[in-house]
């Protein structure tokens, strides 16, 4: 079966109904673009861009990000990539920023956070990245996104940055993975391109279990219904607002989650590459029909253990 996904890696994931969900990789090195291309996946979803001010002393330069992120949106080959901004804290702490454990908290200055209290940071990387811009299809996803005002005070840095380098318009996304962008979600459809939800936060933050701790993380599955109805609300948040919304956290790399996200109207899978032939393979073999019911039933369940056991 195995050898069959990989064969037909390249064809898109179209259900025997005719519904097409988009799936796209996450990476984290340039390498890994190259890795996406030949899994079969149809652009990048998620760049961790993190990943490059990881392990070293400062952070890297301007030119240094430009080069990065311009050798992967090139080695892609005309498919679109998303990049985030810099997701720093949490579980991916940098020394040399001079944070102190509450600042790296899990509730303290992560993702944006940063970004908009340290703007030099973030205003090197939006350089870097707009100047990539022209040599392959960027989009920019911003994490840790909590009310409309954080995406506007980014877009706003954004903006001012695009002027002073002079690059392409780009669609400006917002990471829905805290709870109160996913209930606000209608709001913040309004002001922002496309969704991209990170169910390993959003599953942490609502049921208030850190994603790290290893006595708990095992309760932290992400096909708790009380994820799903959140990225129910928001996927018809998107919908309304004529907007797309792709999910990037680990639940998107899991069969069982790939077909439930897909049934609950998502456009867009995103995962390691290595996972991308098997979850198109699982698609093509699904009705749609069937996987809107299973998303449906899944919405009622009282726990994550009776989702799983759901039988198509
Ligand atoms: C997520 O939270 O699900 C996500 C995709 O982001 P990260 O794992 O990088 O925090
Ligand atoms: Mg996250």
């Amino acid at each position: 079966h195995r050898k069959h996904a990989w064969t037909d890696r390249f064809k898109p994931a179209i259900t025997m109904d005719g519904h097409r969900v988009e799936v796209v990789g996450n990476i984290s090195r340039v390498v890994e673009a190259e890795d996406a291309l030949k899994s079969g996946a149809e652009g990048v979803g998620l760049v961790r861009t993190e990943f490059l001010f990881l392990d070293r002393d400062e952070p890297p330069t301007e030119d240094e990000q430009y080069e990065s992120y311009k050798a992967m949106v090139e080695s892609l080959d005309g498919l679109p990539m998303v990049l985030r901004t810099i997701d720093i804290g949490g579980d991916k702490p940098v020394d040399y920023l001079g944070l102190n454990q509450r600042d790296l908290s899990f509730l303290g200055l992560r993702g944006i956070r940063i970004g908009l209290a340290r703007p030099d940071l973030v205003t090197t990387q939006l350089r870097a990245v707009y100047r990539a811009a022209s040599h392959g299809p960027i989009k920019l996803l911003f994490p840790m996104i909590a009310t409309s005002n954080d995406f506007r005070r980014i877009r706003h840095l954004a903006e001012t940055v695009r002027q002073e380098v002079g690059g392409p318009r780009l669609d400006l996304g917002v990471m829905i993975e805290v709870p109160s962008a996913a209930i606000m979600a209608a709001d913040l459809a309004r002001v922002a391109d496309f969704f991209s939800v990170g169910t390993d936060d959003l599953t942490q933050y609502a049921l208030a279990v850190d994603r790290t701790h290893p006595l708990l993380a095992k309760r932290a599955d992400a096909l708790h219904p009380v994820v799903l109805r959140l990225i129910d609300q928001a996927t018809r948040a998107a919908h309304e607002a004529g907007k797309w919304i792709g999910v990037c956290g680990g639940v998107a790399a899991d069969p069982k989650g790939a077909q439930i996200l897909t049934g609950l109207g998502v456009d867009e899978l995103s995962m390691p590459p290595s996972v991308v032939p098997g979850i198109k393979e699982k698609i093509r073999n699904s009705h749609f029909e069937e996987l809107q019911e299973l998303a449906r039933r899944a919405l009622e369940q009282e726990d994550a253990t009776a989702v799983r056991l759901l039988p198509l």
